[in-house]
């Protein structure tokens, strides 16, 4: 039978990595739905799309094809938009930027939405986002909604970004995460919320191994 865990909660809390190693360690499948609106935000940057303008942007969607590979060279998941893989492009603040506007418009949710419902079908997977466990899959098995402080996300991320060679300015790091946490939790289309059964976890003064046990510890409950 299927299981979903959802994994919701504030940008940059470290819901993919935590997710990620949670779906290696049950032998699930991982979907990052974040890394789907970002795809949608690429393209549409690059196509220089009118959020405003719904016959742009159905016909927009309809032109949008996502897909995950694992790369056995990287050891890594990526994201293929068209074909093509996006996965560092869609990492970058100019899309982190501009996410959470493409994210507010109801067409785009719905079609995301659909993709992801067909994706949690058959197996068991773990797929993280902002509305997995009020929305997407409101019957999931375990729900998990992460939080933390938000110097110690932004701290966090620019730790990332340097890694990878990424321009990380702090205050702009934490600015985006303030900036796209209020566009998420007060949009009018599903916004970002914790589900009623939905089990808090707050990260600040906890390490990644630490995170990841407590999620396996609720799954086997
Ligand atoms: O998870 P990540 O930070 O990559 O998500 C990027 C953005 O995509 C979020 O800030 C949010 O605007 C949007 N998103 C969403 N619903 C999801 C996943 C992501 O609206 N399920």
């Amino acid at each position: 039978s299927r299981i979903v865990v959802a994994i919701d909660g504030h940008s940059g809390c470290g819901k993919s990595s935590t997710a990620k190693a949670v779906a290696a360690e049950l032998g699930y499948a991982y979907i990052d739905t974040g890394a789907m609106y970002r795809c949608v935000t690429l393209y549409f940057l690059e196509h220089t799309i009118d959020l405003f303008d719904a016959d742009q942007v159905s016909k927009a969607l309809a032109e949008i094809e996502i897909s995950f590979r694992y790369n056995d060279e990287l050891k890594r998941n990526e994201t293929y938009l068209n074909g093509k893989c996006v996965e560092d492009e869609i990492r970058k603040m100019y899309v982190s930027e501009k996410v959470s506007d493409v994210s507010v418009i109801k067409a785009v949710r719905e079609d995301m939405v659909a993709q992801q419902r067909k994706m949690g079908r058959e197996k068991g997977v773990v797929m993280d986002g902002r509305d997995i466990g009020t929305v997407v899959f409101p019957d999931a098995e375990l729900k998990v909604f992460m939080t933390a402080d938000v110097e110690v996300r932004a701290e966090r991320r620019r730790k990332e970004l340097l890694e990878k060679g990424e321009d990380a300015d702090l205050s702009r790091i934490a600015e985006n995460f303030r900036s796209r946490d209020h566009i998420d939790s007060t949009r009018a289309e599903s916004p970002l919320r914790k589900a009623e059964d939905a089990f808090e976890l707050d990260t600040s003064e906890m390490d990644f191994q630490a995170q990841v046990n407590r999620v396996l510890e609720e799954a086997e409950k």
